[in-house]
C-alpha cells in the first residue's frame, strides 16, 4: 500500500509541474517584455513615444514607436484614462496614442486567480482523498474474504450446446430432465415427485464434465452460477463457509436457478481423514455446503450441479438422498463417440480428403475427449509445420502417437549396432503378437525413438473392450515376453531395452495372482488390501493381509506366469526365425512398418495363429 501511495504522490506531482508549465504558457507571453513604472509611462506619452496601450484588468501592454514591447501595472479598479491624467498625462498627447481597454476574458480572469489559490488546496485534497480510498479498500477486501466469487452462467464467451458435446447420451438425458424440474415444476409436483436437490457429475478426467455443465447453462436459459470448490478455501483459513453460504444465498436469490461446483472433490473429501486434526477448513466448508443443501425447501427451485473425479472419496453424507442424490456417469468415449468428438473438434479446421475419423478413432480405446481435443490440435500444428494449408490423415496418425508416447526422436543418435538390436527387438514383440490368436493386431511396428521408448509396436484391440480374459492376458504377457526373447535368441546377449517390458510384464502377471484371481494354485481370491492417502488421493500403501507362506506362494505363481510366458514367446520365435529376420531387416531398412505392410511380409511365412 505505501508503495502504491508514494507512486501516486509522485504522479500528482508530475502533474502539477506539467499544469503550471502549461498555464505559464497561456498567461504570460514567451519574451517577456520589460516593466516599466505607470510615472515612466506617462514620460513616454508625453513625449510621444508611445505608439498603442493595450489594457487588460491591472495589466497595461504597451507597444512603443519603436516596435519595442513594454508592460505597467495600473490599480485594478482605477479607469486608465483617469490614471493617466490624474498622473500628469496631457490631452493632446493620449490622443495620439492608440488605447484599447480589453475586457479581461472570463477564464483567464479566474484562472488567474483560482491557480494559484485553488490549486494547492486540490492537490492535497487529493492526495488525502487517495490515502483514505486506498485504507478504504484494505478494509473492503478484508471483509470481501468472505464473498464467494460467484460467475453467472457467462462461462468465457462463447455459448455451448447440448450439440457440442458428443456423445454422453444417458448423461445430457439425465441432464435435460434436470432442466425440465427447473422450468417446469408443477408437472413433477403434481405427481409427487420431488425436484432433485444436487446432481453429481462423475467421470474420469477430460470426459467432459465441465463441457456438460456449461451446455447446461447454455441450454437452460435460468441463472446458472458457477464456482470451483478450490475457491471456496482459497488463500484465507476460515472463509470457506461463508463464501459457502454466499453462493447458496446468491444462487436462491435468483431462482430459478443452477448452481454448478466444480471440482467438489476439493472439499468434498472424507471428513476425519484430512491432517491438521477434525477441524479443518475443509471440514467446514463441505459442513455448510451440507447445511445449505439440507437449507433448501421443497420451493426453492435452485439445483445444485457438482462435478467430480473422485466419487469414491467423497464424504457419504454428500451423497445421502436429499443431496447429490443423482448421479451421472460420464464414460470414456466409445469407438462411435471417439469419431464424434473428432468431428466436432475439427469444425473449424481445413481437412484434406484422405481423412478418415473412423480409423483415428479406431486407433484410441482409452482416449478421453479431452486428449482426443488435443490430439486434433497437434494434427493442425503438425499440419502447420509443414507449410500445408489443411490436415491430412497422416498428421492426425503422427498425433495418436505423439500424443501416446510423447514426440518423435529422430535426431537421437544411435549406433548401427544398437539400431540392430532395437529392430530384433520389435520384430520381436511383433511376430509374437502376430502368432497369438488372442492378442490384439498390429498397427505399426517402428524403431524411430518417440519419448523414454528406443522402438514400439502398436497393438490395437479390434473392438471395444471392458472386459479381459486370462488368455488375453497370457497372449499380452508373452508378447511382452517377445522383444526379450528375440534379443536373447538372435544375439546370444540381452540390452537394457527389455528393462521396461520386464517391469510391466511383472506388475501384470502379480495383479493377474492377486487381484484377478487367475491363478491356478492360489484360487479365486484377492491378496493385499490397497490403502489410500485420502489427502493425496493416491494408492501408497498395500497392507499385507496374508502370511509369509502366502507371500511366497505368490511369488511363485508370478514367476509361473513370466516363465510360461518366455516359453510361448521362445517356442514362437524358434518357429519363426525366418519371419522375425524378415521383418527386423525391412525395419532397419524403413524404420517404420504399417499394419498392412507389416501383415504382407508375414503372408509367405503362413503363420497359423496359436491359442493360449
Ligand atoms: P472434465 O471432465 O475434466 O471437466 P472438460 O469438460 O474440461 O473435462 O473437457 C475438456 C475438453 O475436452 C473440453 O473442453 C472439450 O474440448 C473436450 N471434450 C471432452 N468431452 C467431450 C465431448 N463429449 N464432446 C466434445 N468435446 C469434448
Ligand atoms: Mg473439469
Ligand atoms: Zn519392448
Amino acid at each position: 500500500m505505501s508503495k502504491n501511495l508514494y507512486k501516486n504522490i509522485l504522479w500528482i506531482v508530475l502533474t502539477f509541474i506539467i499544469f503550471s508549465f502549461v498555464f505559464s504558457f497561456l498567461i504570460e507571453p514567451t519574451a517577456k517584455p520589460k516593466e516599466i513604472s505607470m510615472g515612466e509611462l506617462t514620460r513616454k506619452i508625453n513625449s510621444g513615444e508611445v505608439n498603442q496601450i493595450k489594457v487588460s484588468g491591472d495589466e497595461i501592454k504597451i507597444e512603443l514607436k519603436d516596435k519595442s514591447q513594454a508592460t505597467a501595472k495600473k490599480e485594478n479598479e482605477a479607469g486608465i484614462t483617469e490614471t493617466l491624467k490624474n498622473l500628469g498625462v496631457s490631452e493632446t498627447a493620449l490622443q495620439n496614442v492608440d488605447l484599447k481597454v480589453e475586457s479581461q476574458s472570463g477564464w483567464q480572469f479566474w484562472a488567474g486567480i483560482l491557480i494559484p489559490t485553488l490549486l494547492p488546496i486540490l492537490i492535497i485534497g487529493l492526495i488525502f482523498w487517495m490515502m483514505f480510498r486506498q485504507a478504504k479498500t484494505g478494509v473492503n477486501q478484508a471483509f470481501n474474504f468472505g464473498r464467494s466469487n460467484l460467475r453467472l452462467s457467462t462461462f468465457g464467451k462463447e455459448k455451448i450446446l447440448f450439440k457440442d458435446v458428443a456423445g454422453l447420451k444417458e448423461a445430457k438425458e439425465e441432464l435435460v430432465e434436470v432442466v425440465e424440474f427447473l422450468k417446469n415444476p408443477k408437472k413433477f409436483q403434481d405427481l409427487g415427485a420431488k425436484i432433485p436437490r444436487g446432481v453429481l457429475l462423475v467421470g474420469l478426467p477430460g470426459t467432459g464434465k465441465t463441457l456438460l455443465a456449461r451446455a447446461v447453462a447454455g441450454e437452460s436459459n435460468v441463472p446458472f452460477f458457477h464456482i470451483s470448490a478450490s475457491e471456496f478455501v482459497e488463500m484465507f483459513v476460515g472463509v470457506g463457509a461463508s463464501r459457502t453460504r454466499d453462493a447458496f444465498l446468491t444462487a436462491k436469490k435468483a431462482s430459478p436457478a443452477i448452481l454448478f461446483i466444480d471440482e467438489i472433490d476439493a472439499v468434498g473429501r472424507q471428513r476425519g481423514a484430512g491432517l491438521g486434526g477434525g477441524n479443518d477448513e475443509r471440514e467446514q466448508t463441505l459442513n455448510q455446503i451440507l447445511v445449505e443443501l439440507d437449507g433448501f425447501d421443497r420451493e426453492t427451485r435452485v439445483i445444485v450441479l457438482a462435478a467430480t473425479n473422485r466419487p469414491d472419496i467423497l464424504d457419504p453424507a454428500l451423497l445421502r438422498p436429499g443431496r447429490f442424490d443423482r448421479r451421472v456417469i460420464l464414460d470414456l468415449p466409445d469407438l462411435n463417440d471417439r469419431e464424434e468428438i473428432l468431428k466436432i473438434h475439427a469444425q473449424e479446421k481445413p481437412l484434406g480428403k484422405d481423412i478418415d475419423f473412423k480409423k483415428v478413432a479406431q486407433r484410441t480405446p482409452g482416449f478421453s475427449g479431452a486428449d482426443l481435443a488435443n490430439l486434433m490440435n497437434e494434427g493442425a500444428i503438425q499440419a502447420a509445420r509443414q507449410n500445408r494449408k489443411f490436415i491430412i490423415q497422416e498428421d492426425l496418425l503422427e498425433s495418436v502417437e505423439k500424443v501416446l508416447l510423447g514426440p518423435e526422436r529422430r535426431s537421437r543418435a544411435i549406433s548401427p549396432k544398437e539400431k540392430e538390436i532395437t529392430a530384433y527387438h520389435e520384430a520381436g514383440h511383433a511376430v509374437v503378437a502376430a502368432s497369438l490368436k488372442n492378442s490384439d493386431p498390429v498397427h505399426k511396428v517402428t524403431i524411430i525413438s518417440r519419448g523414454l521408448a528406443g522402438g514400439y509396436t502398436l497393438k490395437l484391440p479390434i473392438e471395444e473392450r471392458h472386459l479381459r480374459t486370462k488368455s488375453q492376458f497370457v497372449s499380452e504377457l508373452a508378447v511382452m515376453m517377445g522383444g526379450f526373447v528375440a534379443e536373447k535368441t538372435t544375439f546370444g546377449d540381452i540390452s537394457t531395452g527389455a528393462s521396461n517390458d520386464l517391469k510391466e510384464a511383472s506388475e501384470l502377471a502379480r495383479k493377474l495372482v492377486t487381484k484377478y484371481g487367475m491363478s491356478e494354485t492360489l484360487g479365486p481370491r484377492t491378496f493385499g488390501s490397497t490403502e489410500e492417502l485420502i489427502f493425496l488421493g493416491r494408492e501408497i500403501a498395500t497392507e499385507k493381509n496374508y502370511s509369509e507362506k502366502t507371500a511366497m506362494k505368490i511369488d511363485e505363481e508370478i514367476a509361473k506366469f513370466i516363465g510360461h510366458a518366455y516359453d510361448l514367446a521362445q517356442k514362437i520365435i524358434k518357429t519363426q526365425k525366418k519371419a522375425l529376420e524378415k521383418i527386423a531387416q525391412t525395419l532397419l531398412e524403413k524404420e517404420t512398418l504399417e499394419q498392412d505392410d507389416f501383415y504382407n511380409l508375414l503372408k509367405p511365412f503362413k503363420i497359423r495363429p496359436l491359442a493360449t
